[in-house]
């Protein structure tokens, strides 16, 4: 039985189901300044800093002819709406109990998502498995120099764990995620989500099902 010398995991949409309500989210924001975003365009935002969407959100409304808000304007109309939406995500399937697992057989775990401390934080609240994980790298991290797509956040959490890039096992469920595991050379499993096809994927990931699907 193959076992990863570490594991890295991304949070939202892999350990828990944040994704749709990121999504509701942006549009209930964006619909505050008259812009309507397609689901399509939701979906583009998936992975990604927060910061980094509301630059994109930001040219969507500009697109649409519409007077684009201040980063900060938009960030302050959509904060309270996403906080109030995460505390409803409930965890993915498997998370719980392959993190368990992975404490148990002593595999290294870091997390490496494009959430800020502050946002982790927050959303950990109901959920206090995600404890086993500590260590982290955050979107907001004082050593990140870019967000996924590029590799960076996983080649400092494998750093931190003081493990090669290509012995971890990297867990993913968007496309930006999954490139930038790819990019830092980990071995990428994705949980796709229903809504994405797999051409938004790049090339030699491993498809899972859901994380019950693990072998070891
Ligand atoms: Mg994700």
């Amino acid at each position: 039985m193959t076992r990863p010398s570490a594991c890295l995991f991304d949070l939202d949409g892999l350990l828990l189901d944040t994704e749709p309500l990121h999504g509701q989210a942006w549009q209930e924001a964006a619909g505050h300044f008259g812009a309507a975003l397609s689901r399509q365009q939701l979906l583009q935002l998936r992975g990604r800093r927060r910061l980094d969407c509301a630059e994109q959100v930001r040219h969507w409304i500009g697109a649409a002819a519409l007077p684009v808000p201040s980063v900060e304007a938009l960030l302050a109309v959509r904060q309270p709406i996403a906080e109030a939406l995460m505390l409803q995500a409930p965890p993915m399937e498997g998370a719980r109990s392959l993190l368990e697992r992975c404490a148990a057989l002593r595999i290294p775990m870091a997390l490496a998502t494009s959430s800020s401390s502050a946002a982790v934080a927050h959303k950990s609240t109901p959920h206090p498995w995600l404890g086993l994980i500590t260590v982290r790298v955050h979107g907001d991290d004082p050593a990140l120099r870019a967000g996924k797509p590029e590799p960076d956040v996983f080649l400092l959490a494998a750093e931190r764990l003081g493990v090669e890039p290509r012995h971890c096992w990297a867990f993913e469920d968007s496309p930006a995620g999954a490139t930038a595991a790819a990019r830092a050379g980990c071995l990428v499993h994705v949980v796709a989500p229903e809504d994405l096809p797999r051409q938004a994927y790049p090339g030699g990931v491993i498809w899972l099902e859901s994380l019950n699907a693990l072998q070891f």
